[in-house]
């Protein structure tokens, strides 16, 4: 039997077992005959304590959950005692007798916490996270107002939690992260992540929140203000090469992901155009497909660019060598009689009235 549990049988035979369920206002007396129990759901491993009158203090490492006090000061002291998870748990206890015994009973329990309104783990800055802890024992509704909760940021950029409230074992809080990047950048951004823990009667359990990489995609979209904020199911896995000239996994597209119904449209038309006027050409490529904001930025394309929206392509011939002039304007031509809004475009500035000096043909849906 552990020493918590033989405290507790020992207990139960002396003391209404109600009163092993304390919170953190209410105070234990102590006697010469029974010890101060306080009821912990973890180890202690260390002591302070106050006197509140003398304001003298003492610490002491606990083994056994159990300590001696000889000589003590009698009156009320805040005790504060470490446990075994990292918890730290706060309560007063009165000493009425010089030589007492202090005892943790401990309270076998299990906790952790659960993400409540989503389905997924991982968020984005506008968001509301909202958390419960589970709780595997019998404990009362009463004890769930002391848990304490804590969220840090795990980088000084993350922020540590807006409007948060915590009420009878919930917690919700705002992600605020601050400093965001938005001078465009060949390479992914960094997860916004942050540690929450709760602590119960010294128990103390943590998770690690982060984002992954659909929505530290999804985040950029927030950072640039962008008008369009893809949802989850606005994403689209894609390799490299697969419409793919961003910098993650992934793509975002506004309606459905069509890159490839309107290129191999584009591409057949504009081969049977060439074969039918004995144009050099065996079909298209593209340059640009989907850029993510931060690409899009370091790339010069404007803010709510198709390209960052999933809805634009730029092409351009495949074999062009012995093309004349006029060759924009043609592809174009294709493009508009397929019904899209096809554009001659030099480095992203629409030249549709000198489309000679094109360099690609943008096309958007
Ligand atoms: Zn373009």
């Amino acid at each position: 039997m552990k020493v918590g549990e033989y405290w507790k049988s020992q207990q139960e035979s002396t003391i209404d077992s109600n009163s092993s369920v304390i919170d953190s206002d209410s105070v234990l007396i102590s006697s010469s005959q029974e010890p101060v129990y306080v009821t912990v759901f973890d180890i202690v491993t260390k002591i302070e304590m106050w006197n509140q009158v003398t304001g003298r203090n003492f610490q002491s490492n606990i083994n056994n959950n159990s300590l001696d006090l000889k000589n003590i000061d009698k009156g009320v002291y805040l005790i504060e005692i470490n446990t075994q998870s990292g918890g730290i748990y706060r309560t007063k206890i009165l000493i009425v007798a010089s030589n007492s015994h202090l005892v943790f009973l401990l309270n076998e329990t299990t906790i952790n916490i659960l993400r409540t309104e989503s389905e997924y783990e991982s968020f984005v800055s506008t968001d509301r996270l909202k958390f419960r802890l589970n709780v595997i024992g019998n404990i009362n509704n009463e004890l769930l107002k002391s848990i304490e909760w804590n969220i840090v940021g795990l980088t000084e950029n993350d922020g540590n939690g807006a409007s948060m409230s915590a009420n009878a074992g919930t917690f919700e809080f705002n992600p605020n992260p601050r400093n965001r990047l938005t001078n465009g950048a060949r390479i992914r951004n960094l997860p916004i992540r942050y540690n929450l823990s709760a602590t119960l009667l010294g128990l103390k359990t943590e998770i690690v929140i982060t984002q992954d990489e659909i929505d530290i995609l999804r985040q950029e979209y927030i950072d640039y203000n962008y008008d369009f904020k893809p949802s989850r199911e606005q994403i689209y896995l894609s390799e490299n090469s697969e419409w793919n000239t961003g910098n993650y996994s992934y793509i975002a597209a506004e309606a459905n992901n069509r890159f490839e119904e309107i290129f191999n449209a584009y591409n057949e038309a504009w081969v049977s155009y060439c074969q039918e006027n004995n144009l050099n050409s065996s079909g298209l490529s593209f340059g640009s497909a989907y850029r993510n904001p931060q690409r899009n930025r370091a790339v010069g394309g404007s803010r709510n660019s198709r390209h960052a929206r999933g809805r634009a392509l730029d092409l351009t011939p495949i074999g062009n060598h012995g093309l004349r002039g006029g060759i924009w304007s043609r592809i174009k031509q294709v493009g508009i009689t397929l019904n899209y809004d096809a554009n001659c475009d030099r480095s992203g500035t629409f030249v549709n009235q000198n489309c000679s000096s094109a360099d690609h043909i943008h096309v958007q849906w």
